[in-house]
Parts: C-alpha cells; sequence; structure tokens
C-alpha cells in the first residue's frame, strides 16, 4: 500500500512537472502565440525573426506546388528549435515569371511583391522583431531578394534585414557526394525529392518521377554571351531540372538539417552581435552627409 502511494505520489509529481515545462515553453511559429506570449518571445528571440519565403509553382510532376514553402519552413522551424526565435507564418509572395505557362503558379506583380515584403518587414519592426533573418526556399527569388536587401539603404531603417545563405562545409559536401546518385539537377531533382520525401513523404509521388523529362533542353544555345528572362525556360519548359527518379530519405535529412544547422549557428551569433545596425546607423548618418566625408 504504501508502495502505491509512492507509485501514485510519483506519477502526478511527474505529470506536473510536464505540464509546467508545456505551459513554460514558447512557441516559435509567430502565429501560434498568444499576444501577451508574442511579447516575451520578442525578448526570448532577441528580435530576431525568420521570414521563410517559398512560392507555388509546378516541381516536376511528382512534387507538390509549395515544395519550396515545405523545404524552407522546416529549415527555419529546425533551427528555431535549436536556437530560440520566432518564424513567421507561411509566405509565397515571389519572384516566379518564369512558371506562369504551368498550372498552379501564382505570380504576383512585382510592385506587389516588393510592397508585400517591404511592409511585412516594417511591420515586423514595429513589433519589435529588428533582425529579419530571410531564409529563401525558391531558387528564382534570389535575384529579387538581393536587389531588395541592397535597396534597404536607399533610406534609413530602424532593423536590419538578413538573407541567409548556407554554404555545406567540405566534411557536409563530402556526404552529400557519397549519397547522390545523379549528377545534374536544379529544380524537383534528386535534391529536393530527397528533402520531400523526409519532410512530407505523403505528398511525394515517386512514380511519376520519370513521367516528364527534367533535361536542359539547350534551345538558345546558338546565341552565346547573353542574359534573356526566356531562358528558363529555353532550358527547362517542364518546370523540371534533373532526375528525380533516384532519391533517399538519408539524403534529405542530411541537407534540411544541414542548413538548419547553419541556419541556427547564425541566429545565435545575430543575438549577440550589433555590427549589421552600427554599420548601417554609420552609413545613414554619411549618406545625409556625403560631402562631410574626408577624401
Ligand atoms: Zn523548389
Amino acid at each position: 500500500m504504501k508502495n502505491l502511494f509512492t507509485i501514485l505520489l510519483l506519477i502526478c509529481t511527474f505529470q506536473i512537472i510536464a505540464q509546467t515545462n508545456l505551459v513554460s515553453k514558447l512557441p516559435y511559429c509567430y502565429d501560434e502565440l498568444t499576444a501577451p506570449d508574442f511579447v516575451k518571445a520578442v525578448a526570448q528571440s532577441s528580435g530576431v525573426c525568420l521570414l521563410p519565403i517559398g512560392i507555388l509553382e509546378k516541381h516536376g510532376p511528382h512534387l507538390p506546388l509549395g515544395t519550396d514553402i515545405f523545404e524552407c519552413r522546416k529549415v527555419a522551424t529546425t533551427a528555431a528549435s535549436q536556437e530560440y526565435c520566432v518564424v513567421f507564418p507561411t509566405y509565397y509572395v515571389g519572384q516566379i515569371n518564369e512558371a506562369r505557362h504551368q498550372p498552379g503558379t501564382i505570380a504576383y506583380s512585382s510592385d506587389l511583391l516588393w510592397k508585400m515584403l517591404q511592409e511585412t518587414c516594417d511591420e515586423l519592426s514595429r513589433n519589435g522583431l529588428k533582425k529579419i533573418i530571410i531564409v529563401n526556399g525558391h531558387g528564382g527569388n534570389n535575384d529579387f531578394l538581393r536587389y531588395f536587401c541592397m535597396s534597404q539603404l536607399h533610406s534609413p531603417k530602424d532593423y536590419v534585414l538578413i538573407f541567409f545563405q548556407p554554404n555545406d562545409n567540405e566534411e557536409t559536401a563530402k556526404k552529400i557526394k557519397a549519397l547522390r546518385q545523379t549528377t545534374t539537377g536544379g529544380h524537383a531533382d534528386e535534391m529536393e525529392t530527397s528533402m520531400m520525401r523526409y519532410i512530407r513523404p505523403d505528398l511525394v509521388k515517386a512514380d511519376q518521377a520519370g513521367s516528364q523529362s527534367g533535361k536542359n533542353q539547350g534551345r538558345l544555345t546558338e546565341l552565346p554571351n547573353q542574359y534573356t528572362g526566356i531562358w528558363w525556360y529555353a532550358q527547362y519548359p517542364n518546370h523540371y531540372a534533373g532526375d528525380a527518379t533516384k532519391s533517399s530519405v538519408e539524403l534529405g535529412k542530411l541537407l534540411t538539417e544541414a542548413d538548419a544547422d547553419q541556419l541556427a549557428q547564425l541566429i545565435k551569433k545575430v543575438k549577440q552581435s550589433n555590427k549589421i545596425e552600427d554599420l548601417q546607423n554609420q552609413f545613414y548618418q554619411q549618406a545625409a552627409n556625403p560631402l562631410n566625408m574626408k577624401q
């Protein structure tokens, strides 16, 4: 009887501890926070907010339209679970004009996607999230996002905008090489299919991966040394670059975790450092009076 009482007491104690942990642990997803908890989250994150940006576009014949959204959100949430910060909800307003011929593409106009991103950043800052890290999941956004970041220097801002740039170290690159079975790629390929098999296997139609060609069609090779907006369509009209008939969960896990680890390291450093803010403020002051600069 005495033993039974002790066991019951222990069970109750464990339950209380478990519940206390549950209550005290702040969610990192912006949309899961209550308003009072949001105030705590801003403090606990030191004002760091991840903004994962995906897109709605065809990913070969076998992956879902939201593939890039799933990928960048998984990297962001994995990193936030390692190093606390706030993660902005699903965002898919980006550059995707080159896929307008394929079903399901949502290609907003340039001025709208610019304004959406600017006002989203401005609103995050107004809510105390002064260090915004963009986690991009869509290759077609890269040029737009770099130009957007550079354009922030046009007028003073009370926040910093950082574009996460993952770069596999030698050891990870070796592991990836050992696991990869194909040599071509770029979109809905072996790597992306592997990531989706790790993140949302229920949405991957692996048996369909060979039903369309992911080969470079090279339809503009007669015109060397040029750039034109139609280049992607000229090469990959099926919106599929690579061969996803081969893929593995192991490779997907490695790619996702490698990016998430690097992102967690960046979050930690951004929390501790005000270097970007300091340089930005110095720049804004000098830009207001360029003639005062020592020549
Ligand atoms: Zn993608």
